[in-house]
């Protein structure tokens, strides 16, 4: 298996910031993609969850085990079974799918889609502001209040990271195309700096306290894949800033259902960040809904269904 070891953030204890917060909770790619077959097809059963995602069987007990002491799997006999919040991650599910069927398409028709069943209608998640029921886009959400710079390298710990290539291995799916892009923890951290309006490398490593040679990797690769675009912000010498593209501000809903989660579920990460509306000018909570009826949804509200 073509993995890599590198240096992973860590949080520092005591950190209060939400998406920061998630990332821990949730894990690497594999994490991800074991929630996905928890959240939309029920699995429970480990052989079942090790023959849809085509991992080594070490690999899949490690993720399992950090979904249980995260709180998002409890292990009952011979089943994992979702707990509340486990259940809840169905929001950051749904908007990962969405935006890799959106930008990641391109690559195949992938096996799912969701319907809404109090519409009936295709499911596409929008999240709304809880004071005004507008719908939320990245422009118009301020941010008042951010956590202390939470990731630092702590001495030489290494994590192992999934060959991202390897995701969609045993069959063709919109998350794992999403997590292609921006599963990997350096990379989802980067990305959420740029929603908090940090463009330049050197702010970037402050605030990550990311290596350079790390950040530089990373944001080569989400400039290549169309998320960051490099803007010359002096000549002499040549210095970039790199902002969001549209395809990368549309990946907005993930980190914020991501925050969203982590605020409602971790009791840590609920002083975090305060986000107010510039819309209605109010603090608010994202709420997911609907686009064609507005309805709030949650996973009993959604349909899973096999393309034919
Ligand atoms: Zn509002
Ligand atoms: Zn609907």
């Amino acid at each position: 298996m073509p993995s890599r070891s590198i240096s992973a953030p860590k949080l520092l204890p005591g950190s209060g910031d939400p998406v920061y917060l998630a990332t821990d909770a949730i894990g690497d790619a594999w994490s991800w993609l074991v929630l996905r077959e928890a959240v939309f097809e029920g699995v429970t059963r480990f052989n079942a969850f090790q023959l849809r995602l085509g991992i080594a069987r070490e690999t899949l007990a490690g993720r399992l085990d950090h979904l249980v002491n995260g709180g998002l799997l409890e292990h009952d006999g011979l089943d994992y079974q979702l707990t509340r919040s486990g259940k809840d991650m169905f929001g950051c599910l749904a908007t990962a799918m969405h935006w890799g069927d959106c930008w990641c398409g391109g690559e195949g028709p992938t096996e799912s889609w969701m319907r809404h069943r109090g519409c009936g209608r295709k499911f596409k998640p929008v999240f709304r502001c809880s004071a005004c029921q507008e719908p939320l886009s990245a422009r118009d959400v301020v941010v008042d209040a951010v956590a202390r710079t939470s990731a630092e390298l702590i001495g030489e710990q290494r994590h192992r990271v999934p060959g991202l290539d390897l995701l969609e291995r045993v069959r063709p799916c919109s998350i794992a195309r999403t997590l292609r892009v921006c599963g990997d923890r350096w990379s989802s951290l980067v990305i959420r700096e740029c929603f908090l309006g940090t463009r330049r490398f050197d702010d970037f490593t402050r605030r990550l306290g990311i290596a350079p040679n790390i950040l530089a990797q990373r944001l080569n690769r989400l400039v290549d894949l169309g998320m960051l675009a490099r803007r010359p912000y002096q000549l002499r010498p040549l210095r970039c800033e790199y902002r969001l593209t549209k395809m990368g501000l549309d990946y907005y809903p993930v980190p914020l259902a991501m925050l969203t989660w982590a605020q409602h579920w971790l009791g840590d990460a609920k002083s975090g960040i305060v986000l107010r509306h510039r819309l209605c000018g109010r603090r608010f909570t994202a709420i997911l809904t609907c686009e064609h009826c507005t309805a709030a949804v949650n996973r009993d509200d959604i349909i899973v269904q096999a393309k034919v």
